[in-house]
């Protein structure tokens, strides 16, 4: 693909950007090609607010392009043996091994985070592919007991067909491998509407994808607005699942057009995760991962550790190491690879922003941060900031605000550590950290959250966990192979043996 790049230098003339960026056609059919419409959507650097390239604007008429491809591959995708699916899938993973670099890259500069968090996600989305490539032939059904042995009952486990997969911009690698690979693993086609703020690693993926030789019509990528393409992609009658990552608000939306088809949806949406940090903790090992699982991103992650839910007793103690460590965060543009980049675009740094001025007159504190970084003009730069004194009503606690910003409530008691890890509408990731381990399980078992870590952020160190959400964080039967099974229908074959 040729390389078409806005990079501004100093003069404000456009130079080659220094990673090789794919040229932002959609990928229809096996064959790039631009918008049907002629449109381009610009994207912009994060680090510095300058043009960094362009991607097609794709609309309903590519939607209706690439759904239609997608249903002409799909029988022939299914027939193909799982182990031959399984076998392209695995080739896919080892071409996103060999391309790390330029992938990383790519993630790092359209989103802003630093590159070796780039590098990271890039890791991960090639040993997710990797994973449902050795998964793919081992989705069975099963064999039902029969009331007499002249009856034999079974299961079939079939793909749905095709698959709309739409993702956000924050981690656009990994969540695109995680809803495509699964899908496709099972035997269906998928149609990717990525996000219009961050595609250029998804255009990059899908150019790995073609190379290792998946099928024309087999995966297809729409790049094009939400309310535009997305929302034709979701409410397409050719669709027969949609899994939808992003925010609560869109995913509401998703959820009513699934409904007018009566498609099956997935949603992965907001989270407001709290970390109950227990006086009996080891206070060395989780403030600096309470601390990293707020900037880590910049603070935009759907699991981001935006709450501290610390106990009354060692709660001043917790504050003062937990600024320090703020303070002492490394913020700068994805190249110079430091602790933190910058939010993702001018709206979302306003919308922080907002959330911070409001502070004040909430009878809240803000004990470090609180506002831009001054001496980034041009980025979209905020200050990891500490927040204090705030009560369960906060717009602060309650909602997602998406950056580097941790709130602070106290707790005297296991009740009340529960009562505040539950304040909040999301249900997504619960951590807890004690030294207790009867008190760690029973609080696992009684949060209302889809996923729980305990002595440590979120879920390392564990394979096939599945990443579920409850109330407003969204639903899903996440992790492992049994992810393979939200894609499929699920047959029962009964027959009386004559
Ligand atoms: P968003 O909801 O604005 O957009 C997500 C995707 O939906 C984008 O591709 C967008 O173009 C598309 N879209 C927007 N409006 C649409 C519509 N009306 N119909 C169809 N598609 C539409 O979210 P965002 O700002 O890109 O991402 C941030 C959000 O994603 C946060 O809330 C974050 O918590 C969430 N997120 C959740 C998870 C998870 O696994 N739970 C993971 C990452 C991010």
């Amino acid at each position: 693909m040729t390389c078409e790049t806005l990079d501004a230098d100093d003069q404000g003339m456009t130079t080659t950007a220094s990673v090789d960026l794919p040229d932002g056609q959609q990928y229809i059919d096996g064959t790039w090609s631009p918008a049907r419409e002629g449109g381009r959507l610009e994207l912009t650097d994060p680090a510095t607010g300058s043009p960094l390239t362009t991607v097609a604007r794709g609309t309903a008429a590519d939607v209706d392009a690439a759904v239609a491809a997608a249903r002409r591959a799909a029988p022939g995708w299914a027939a193909t043996s799982a182990s031959e699916r399984g076998a392209l899938l695995g080739r896919w993973s080892r071409l996103v091994l060999e391309d790390v670099e330029r992938l990383a890259a790519l993630e790092a500069r359209d989103v802003g985070k630093p590159l070796s968090g780039g590098r990271t996600n890039v890791y991960i989305a090639a040993g997710i592919v990797e994973y449902f490539a050795g998964a793919a032939d081992k989705l069975t059904g099963v064999t039902l007991p029969t009331r007499t042995p002249d009856f034999h009952g079974y299961t079939l486990l079939q793909p749905l067909g095709v698959c709309a997969v739409i993702t956000p911009w924050n981690v656009p690698a990994v969540l695109t491998a995680a809803n495509a690979a699964p899908a496709l693993a099972a035997g269906n086609t998928v149609v990717l509407k990525p996000s219009e703020v961050a595609p250029l690693v998804v255009l990059a993926l899908v150019e790995l994808a073609e190379r290792a030789g998946l099928p024309p019509g087999v995966l297809n990528l729409v790049t094009g607005l939400g309310a535009d393409a997305g929302a034709a992609l979701s409410g397409h009658r050719g669709v027969d699942h949609i899994s939808f990552v992003g925010s609560t608000t869109t995913g509401r939306a998703i959820m009513r057009a699934a409904a007018d088809n009566l498609v099956p949806v997935k949603l992965e949406l907001g989270g407001k995760s709290p970390n109950i940090l227990f006086a009996d903790a080891d206070l060395d090992t989780a403030i600096p991962a309470i601390v990293a699982s707020i900037t880590e991103n910049a603070g935009q992650n759907c699991y981001a550790g935006s709450r501290l839910v610390v106990q009354e007793s060692v709660a001043d103690e917790v504050r003062e190491r937990v600024v320090a460590a703020m303070r002492a965060v490394r913020v700068g543009g994805w190249d110079e690879d430091l602790d933190m980049g910058p939010l993702v675009s001018s709206l979302q740094r306003d919308r922080v922003l907002d959330f911070l001025a409001e502070v004040p007159s909430t009878g809240a504190r803000v004990l470090t941060g609180g506002g831009a970084v001054p001496d980034r003009d041009g980025g979209w730069f905020v200050q990891p900031t500490v927040v204090d004194g705030v009560t369960a009503d906060h717009r602060i606690v309650r909602e997602e605000v998406f950056g580097p910003v941790l709130a602070v409530q106290t707790f005297r008691d296991d009740a009340e550590a529960l009562a505040l890890a539950d304040g909040t509408d999301f249900g997504l990731l619960s951590c807890i950290w004690t030294s207790d381990v009867s008190r760690a399980l029973r609080i696992a078992a009684q949060v209302r959250s889809g996923q729980v870590s305990v002595n440590q952020f979120a879920d390392a160190g564990v394979i096939g966990f599945p990443f579920n959400m409850r109330k407003d964080s969204g639903f899903s039967r996440g992790g492992g192979h049994q992810a393979m099974r939200e894609y499929t229908s699920e047959k029962g074959v009964a027959v009386r043996l004559l």
